[in-house]
């Protein structure tokens, strides 16, 4: 007997590559993975609804399946007890799985196999571009695990975007400077070019069986792939019309645009139904073929090369106890406008809201600005986890978790940010159009309409002294800060200390 879990729909594994009727293939849907955080309803929607193509799939090869409905009367509605019954069923004398991502359910099916009387093994998911330990072994000498080193050495390994040396094209790793523009409206934001699927039947089963969800369920118009093939034509179609502007609109926020150049292929890597190296030379190729520019292409490379690698790295090295890191001892809890979208910052208003609508947010979305107010704020970083992991449709704990905990909230003490992400109203501002036609004034810093991320961003750099101010990142800031007068300081501050207790009205 052998699981595939909901986000191992990886038709090229190699457990695929041959037909053996004495293999029964086991997929589930079960209430211990849609409750244990709760979930974006889409996300339910587009996990099951691939479970299910990918379950025809392997029929239709003529692999032996036993797939366990949500609603079937037989289902345990845990994995392990599940796979118990379905052994003994069975009659089974060996249980395989796929090593999972999330290390929860790794604990869970390593002890669960320890318990049986017959054989049991992990296999590799055959995805990933390194093993979990890479990572930990390349940086165990260094202080920082510094993402460009490890990229790098990624870029070499794979022979990726190198010249016949094995010299970065282009002459050097990192185009960072030429990228992050804001985007002048033109070239249009192309067309959406992912399929649509009316999942209403699966939604009204889901509802039936009291599953719990939050966001728009859209369950008559649901636009993730749900299998390669649709998979596939959204990289083509990515790489057709948004990757030539990804890299100049890779960290713009605009109003009228949500998706801007983004890929929106993160479901469909994270599931499986995509390999990494294929999508990073598929890039390779448009570049070689004179279809994007270098600077886009290694932009949208280093983010799959890089830090999906990278933070899943820091995953494994970390786990158990990084989901338990509270550096900064933030621990204010989340407004419930994230729950409706339903406040007078804009910015803050058109990220959650196109969260609670689509399951997704671009990076800049996700990173700028609803993350860095929630810093700002001072924000448990552990109920921000969960509301991430939940709302988005790519969200799976690996990446999620080092991305909220790490990246954004600095909950690890600066493993992988070497400063914290932060900014006041004046970044958001440069970045796009959010501040027109919001509420709050960009430029003001006190009173009733001044944006509040601009008191708030000067109290945390003063609240959290003792812990940054040696960070040479940010010397800056505080000879800013120690500039200021002593009246302007203690005003931005009370005024800080004000946002702080009205959170729920701002
Ligand atoms: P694109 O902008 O088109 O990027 C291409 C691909 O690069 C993505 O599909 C993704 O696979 C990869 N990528 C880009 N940035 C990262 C990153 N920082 N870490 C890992 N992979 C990256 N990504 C997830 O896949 N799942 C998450 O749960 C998740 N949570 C995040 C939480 C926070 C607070 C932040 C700041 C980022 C998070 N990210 C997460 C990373 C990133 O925001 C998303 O991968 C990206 O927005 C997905 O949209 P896209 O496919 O259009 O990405
Ligand atoms: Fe956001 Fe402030 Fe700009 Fe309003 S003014 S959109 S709250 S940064």
């Amino acid at each position: 007997m052998r699981l595939v879990l909901g986000d191992q729909l990886h038709c090229g594994h190699s457990w695929f590559s041959m037909v053996d009727p004495k293999v029964v293939y086991v997929l589930m849907e079960v209430r211990q993975e849609t409750d244990y955080v709760l979930h974006h309803a889409q996300k339910i929607l587009a996990i099951f609804a691939a479970m299910r193509d990918f379950a025809d799939y392997l029929r239709e090869r003529g692999h032996r399946v036993r797939y366990v409905a949500l609603d079937d009367p037989s289902n345990r509605h845990s994995i392990t007890g599940n796979l118990t019954a379905l052994a003994a069923h069975y009659c089974v004398r060996r249980v395989e799985w796929q090593q999972p991502d999330e290390w929860r359910l790794d604990a869970l099916l390593s002890k669960w196999g320890g318990d049986q009387s017959y054989a049991t093994e992990v296999v590799d998911s055959e995805h990933f571009l390194t093993q979990r330990s890479d990572l930990a072994e390349q940086m165990q000498c260094r202080k920082q695990w510094v993402m460009e080193y490890f990229y790098r050495g990624m870029r070499k390994r794979w022979k990726v975007l190198l010249d016949d040396a094995g010299e970065p094209e282009g002459g050097q790793w990192n185009f960072d400077h030429d990228n992050r523009k804001r985007w002048p409206g033109t070239p249009p934001e192309p067309q959406d070019w992912r399929p649509l699927h009316d999942h209403r039947s699966l939604w009204e089963m889901a509802k039936g069986a009291g599953v719990q969800s939050f966001g728009d369920p859209q369950a008559d118009a649901i636009r993730w792939p749900l299998n390669r093939k649709e998979a596939l034509s959204c990289l083509e179609a990515f790489i057709a019309t948004a990757l030539p502007y990804f890299g100049d609109y890779e960290d713009a926020l605009a109003a009228k645009g949500p998706r801007l150049f983004h890929s929106l292929l993160s479901f469909a890597l994270n599931v499986k139904m995509l390999n990494p190296l294929e999508v990073v030379q598929r890039a390779e190729a448009a570049w070689r073929a004179g279809r994007a520019p270098l600077a886009a292409v290694e932009g949208f490379v280093r983010q799959i090369l890089g830090w999906r690698e990278y933070v899943r790295g820091i995953y494994w090295a970390h786990m158990p106890g990084y989901e338990k890191n509270n550096a900064l001892s933030h621990g204010t809890p989340l407004p419930r406008w994230f729950w409706s979208g339903d406040t007078r910052m804009r910015c803050i208003h058109l990220a959650i809201s196109q969260s609670l609508r689509t399951a997704h947010a671009h990076h800049i979305q996700r990173l700028m600005v609803i993350g860095n107010f929630a810093l700002l704020a001072g924000l448990d970083p552990h109920a921000l986890h969960r509301w991430y992991l939940g709302i988005y449709i790519d969200a799976f704990e690996w990446v999620e978790l080092p991305n909220t905990l790490g990246m954004s909230q600095r909950a690890d003490g600066g493993l992988i940010a070497t400063k914290p992400y932060v900014s006041s109203a004046a970044y958001l501002q440069r970045m796009g159009d959010y501040c027109q036609h919001c509420f709050y004034d960009p430029k003001q810093k006190t009173g009733i309409r001044a944006c509040p991320f601009n008191a708030l961003y000067w109290d945390f750099f003063q609240r959290h002294f003792p812990t940054l101010h040696s960070n040479p990142r940010l010397a800056l800031v505080y000879r800013q800060l120690k500039r200021m007068p002593e009246t302007e300081r203690q005003a931005l501050q009370g005024y800080a200390n004000h946002l702080r207790e009205q959170l729920e009205t701002l």
